[in-house]
């Protein structure tokens, strides 16, 4: 038996519905990654040994040690879903690269807002990736322990900004929470405080936390559950042990194995030999899997190989595979599994999304590179709205072939390179220079859409 199986054993017979996927976004400095290690710190201290379990790029928590987090507001017996895999990468960029058929790979999401901060240029971006893909979320209003007027260790925060509301007290954290709620709806959300768990009516909840102190979380976890059962139900009433499907996270080498693909699973099931078909830069690829691999329990990390191999793995779950033949496999692509299906036809499908993640392109434009086929399509998207032609889109570092594109352009504000986390190689940045195309850099879109909007208006104000 594998690791991944132990959520599906939990109530004794074959899961139907498969673990919800959940992603972390918000604004740099919010709190993304802290409140992603106290849930996971919550888990070992409230669990028994094993209560979490460790996945390739993602963190699984079983229902009972939510439940047990939670304590009276979460009865597991309410609840059919086998617990929650968080995605281990916080971020709307890894968010927008891990995409499923036709959606986001993450079913629900959180969204991280530091309540003294509120709203900031990443959390809108957020936002309107999350209204895109149509993704449910929550709000978790962090860092309460910080408002002024905050008394740690007394009541949970969502008992005490629910007192200060009926004593009609004037206290920050409040006015905090109605700011970030009337911030919502200016962005077509209509959101309720959270206040209690079955009274959970609005479209989005926002519930107060402290990744620092840990106050909050049980709550946010309940929302989340309750979030889940509600809206996700149909979408992950599947079969975990059909054909596979999945997205790329990353490709890399590991030692011992050369190309490996660490993939998030969200449909079906991957067994050793396994015929698959993967995104691939030029083509797909379609290879045979040769070991599964999973991190081994935190307890053994320090012993030996860091990874230790399965026989299969089921949705949900992260999981690097080792296969000949990966070196031009991509980050963000999809991987199907072939099972009683013709290979031509996986294929196929593998080609259709990818075309469908294509970005279209223009006779004359800017060149656009990108990490990943979903960072490339977000980046095509505001420069889109931004109505920015684009000539070339791509992922990869950025070569001198690309150079040579951009310098053949007509206009000066076309001679110009877009480039999303990624790498300039040496002879690209030599040729740049001394054919004259400028470089932005960033890993952050509005930033490089905003750099080169700056840019074109220095060039217009220049010409006239
Ligand atoms: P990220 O960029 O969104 O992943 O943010 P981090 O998790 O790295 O947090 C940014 C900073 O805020 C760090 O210095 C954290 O220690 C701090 N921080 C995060 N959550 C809290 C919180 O609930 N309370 C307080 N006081 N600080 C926090």
């Amino acid at each position: 038996m594998s690791d991944t199986d132990t959520d599906h054993e939990a109530s004794g017979e074959e899961q139907s519905l498969r673990t919800p996927i959940v992603a972390v976004l918000g604004h740099v400095d919010h709190g993304k990654t802290s409140l992603l290690d106290r849930v996971r710190g919550s888990a070992v201290i409230e669990g028994e040994a094993g209560a979490i379990t460790q996945h390739i790029g993602a963190t699984a928590v079983p229902l009972e040690t939510i439940s047990e987090i939670s304590g009276a507001l979460v009865n597991p017996d309410d609840f059919d879903l086998p617990g929650l895999l968080f995605i281990d990468t916080p971020g709307h960029h890894s968010f927008s690269t891990l995409r499923a058929r036709g959606g986001a790979l993450a079913d629900i999401a959180i969204l991280v807002v530091d309540v003294n901060d509120g709203f900031q240029p990443q959390t809108l971006e957020a936002i309107d990736i999350l209204k895109r893909t149509q993704t449910p979320f929550i709000v978790a209003a962090n860092k309460v322990d910080t408002t002024p007027g905050w008394n740690p260790n007394e009541n949970s925060p969502i008992q005490q900004s629910m007192e200060a509301q009926s004593d009609r007290a004037e206290s920050r954290l409040n006015e905090a929470l109605y700011e970030i709620i009337g911030q919502l709806s200016e962005n077509d959300f209509s959101a309720d405080m959270y206040w209690r768990v079955r009274d959970f009516q609005g479209n989005v909840g926002v519930v107060p936390v402290s990744a620092m102190t840990g106050e909050g979380v049980p709550d946010l976890l309940a929302v989340l559950m309750g979030l889940s059962q509600r809206y996700m139900k149909e979408a992950m009433a599947i079969d975990v042990t059909g054909p596979g499907a999945g997205t790329v996270l990353e490709v890399k080498d590991e030692r011992g194995f050369g190309k490996t693909l660490d993939v998030v699973l969200y449909d079906g099931s991957v067994r050793t030999d396994d015929t698959i078909v993967v995104g691939g830069l030029n083509e797909p690829i379609v290879t045979q899997v040769r070991a599964l691999l999973q991190p081994r329990p935190l307890a053994e990390i320090r012993t030996e190989k860091q990874f230790e191999k399965v026989p299969e793995v089921r949705a949900a779950a992260g999981v690097k595979i080792a296969a000949p033949d990966l070196d031009d496999a991509i980050a963000g692509a999809p991987v199907r599994v072939v099972r009683d299906q013709p290979v031509a036809e996986v294929v196929e499908e593998v080609q259709a999304e990818l075309a469908g993640l294509e970005v279209e392109t223009e006779e004359e434009g800017v060149v656009v590179k990108a990490d990943t086929l979903g960072s490339l399509e977000a980046i095509a998207d505001a420069l889109a709205e931004a109505e920015v032609p684009v000539v070339r889109a791509e992922v990869g570092d950025v070569a001198p072939r690309d150079i040579a594109v951009a310098s053949t352009a007509n206009e000066p504000k076309h001679e110009v390179i877009l480039a999303f986390n990624v790498d300039v190689l040496k002879d690209a940045e030599r040729r740049a220079n001394e054919q004259g195309v400028r470089l932005f850099e960033s890993d952050v879109i509005y930033q490089l859409v905003e750099e080169y909007e700056e840019y074109v208006d220095e060039i217009e104000r220049s010409q006239q």
